[in-house]
C-alpha cells in the first residue's frame, strides 16, 4: 500500500514535501454552523441571552431523555456546579477514577471537598466497580446515618464516575452501592455523550451528569458544557449559580457568592447545529474503530479497543494497549510523529499527579499500567480512508521493526 501524502509535491532541490500532518481529533464542522451563528450575527444576540441558549438547553435534554439542562461556560464549570447543587459540603469526600482528565477531580476540590482515587478495570479502562464497592463496603464505615472513610474520618458523600473515551463506564453495581450508602452520584458523561449502557445512555444513570463541548470533544460550541438532570431544584439552584447568584436583576441584589457561567447565544448556535450531526459522528465514530480494531487485531503486542457486551461505545478517542509497555507505548509515539502522525497516551493518574501530591497513598495499579501502554490514535469524524490507512501501516511496521 502507498502513501496519499502530497509526494508530487516537490520542492526546487527534489526532496519531497513532508507528508500531510495527520491530527489527533480535529472537530468537524460542515452542518448549520455558519446559518446559526449568522443569525445570531444578524440579530445581535450574540452574548449569554438569546434563543438558541434555551435551544440547545431543549434540544440537549431531549436528545439524553433528561428533565433539565443548563449550559455553562465548559465542562469544568457544569462539573463544579453539579458537585456544589448535589450536596457536596466542604471536607466531604468523593470517590473518583484516578484515570481520567483532572478537570472532574478539580472540580471536587473547588468545593472544598476531596478526591478518593479509584483504580480503573483493564479492559475499557473504565472506573473499576468492584474495587470502588470494595472501598465503600471495608474502607468506610456507616456512622450516625452517614459513611464515613475509616483512614481519614471524613464523610463520603458521593461517586463522581468519568465515562473515558467513548465507552460506558459499568455502573450498575456502583448505582446500587451509592443508594445503599445514601451517596450521590454525579456522572461526568462528557467522553461517553452518544454510549449506550445497556438500553439507557450515558448521562442518565447518576443523579446528575455533565457534558463539555470543548473542541475536542464528539461535538462541540469551541468552548462550553452542561449539567443534566431530574431534579428541579438541583437545576434552578444550578442556573442561580451560573448567572452570578441574582436575585434582583434590577437592583443587582445577589443572596450568595455566584459564578459568571453562562454559555453564550453565538457557542450555543454551534451546539445546536452540531447537535443535528451527532448520530451521525457516533457511527463515523464507531467506523474508523472498525477498521482499526480489523487491521490492528492480529498485530502482535498491540491490543485494539474493543466494546463492552451489550453497549454501545462511540469510540469517541480510539486507543490501543502497546503490550510492551510505557517503553514501546512512547517509542511508538515517537515513530508515528516523526512520520506527521499525532497520537497521543492517556492522563497521567491522578493520585500521582503533583496537583495531588498532598493526599494518599491510593493503590491504582491498573491505572497506572494503562498510562503505560496506552496510545490513542487519530480518530477524527473526518479522518479518511487513506489516512487512517497511513496510520495503520505506520503502526505496522515500528512492530516489524521492534522485532
Ligand atoms: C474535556 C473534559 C472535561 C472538561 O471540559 P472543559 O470543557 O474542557 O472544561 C471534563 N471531563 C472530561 C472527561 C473531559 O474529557
Amino acid at each position: 500500500m502507498t502513501c496519499i501524502g502530497p509526494v508530487s509535491m516537490r520542492s526546487e532541490t527534489g526532496v519531497p514535501a513532508p507528508r500531510q500532518f495527520i491530527p489527533l481529533s480535529e472537530p468537524e464542522i460542515r452542518g448549520n454552523e455558519w446559518e446559526y451563528v449568522k443569525e445570531c450575527l444578524d440579530t445581535g444576540w450574540v452574548s449569554s441571552a438569546g434563543s438558541f441558549v434555551e435551544r440547545f438547553e431543549r434540544q440537549t435534554a431531549e436528545y439524553l431523555g433528561a428533565r433539565h439542562a443548563v449550559a455553562t461556560v465548559n465542562g469544568t464549570a457544569a462539573l463544579h456546579v453539579a458537585v456544589l447543587v448535589s450536596g457536596v459540603s466542604p471536607d466531604d469526600e468523593v470517590v473518583v477514577p484516578s484515570l481520567t482528565f483532572i478537570a472532574a477531580v478539580n472540580s471536587i476540590r473547588y468545593a472544598g471537598a476531596w478526591p478518593v482515587f479509584v483504580d480503573s478495570e483493564p479492559s475499557y479502562f473504565q472506573m473499576d466497580p468492584e474495587k470502588t464497592i470494595d472501598f465503600l463496603d471495608k474502607g468506610c464505615r456507616w456512622h450516625e446515618g452517614a459513611l464515613h472513610n475509616k483512614s481519614t474520618g471524613r464523610r463520603v458523600r458521593g461517586i463522581l464516575p468519568v465515562h473515558i473515551l467513548g465507552h460506558p463506564a459499568d455502573l450498575d453495581p456502583v448505582l446500587e452501592a451509592a443508594k445503599k450508602y445514601d451517596l450521590v452520584v454525579i456522572e461526568d458523561a462528557t467522553e461517553g455523550l452518544g454510549a449506550h449502557y445497556g438500553k439507557r445512555k450515558v448521562g442518565r444513570l447518576g443523579d446528575v451528569s455533565c457534558l463539555s463541548f470543548n473542541g475536542n470533544k464528539l461535538i462541540t460550541t469551541g468552548g462550553g458544557g452542561m449539567l443534566l438532570t431530574d431534579n428541579e431544584e438541583w437545576a434552578s439552584k444550578a442556573r442561580y449559580l451560573t448567572t452570578q447568584a441574582k436575585d434582583d436583576p434590577v437592583e443587582s441584589i445577589h443572596g450568595e457568592v455566584g459564578f459568571n457561567y453562562r454559555l453564550t447565544n453565538l457557542q450555543s448556535a454551534l451546539g445546536c447545529a452540531q447537535l443535528e450531526c451527532l448520530e451521525e459522528y457516533v457511527a463515523k465514530k464507531r467506523a474508523i474503530a472498525a477498521c482499526y480494531s480489523d487491521s490492528l487485531g492480529a498485530v502482535e503486542g498491540i491490543v485494539p479497543m474493543s466494546e463492552p457486551d451489550g453497549c454501545r461505545s462511540t469510540f469517541w478517542m480510539y486507543t490501543i494497549l502497546v503490550e510492551e509497555g510505557r517503553a514501546g507505548s512512547r517509542a511508538l509515539m515517537k515513530h508515528l510523529h516523526d512520520g506527521g502522525i499525532q497520537t497521543r497516551p492517556l492522563w497521567q493518574p491522578n493520585h500521582l499527579s503533583p496537583a495531588y501530591a498532598e493526599i494518599g497513598p491510593f493503590a491504582c495499579g491498573t491505572a497506572e499500567r494503562l498510562n503505560d501502554m496506552a496510545l490513542s490514535l487519530p480518530c477524527s469524524v473526518g479522518l479518511s480512508a487513506e489516512q487512517q490507512e497511513r496510520v495503520i501501516e505506520s503502526v505496522i511496521a515500528f512492530v516489524a521493526d521492534r522485532k
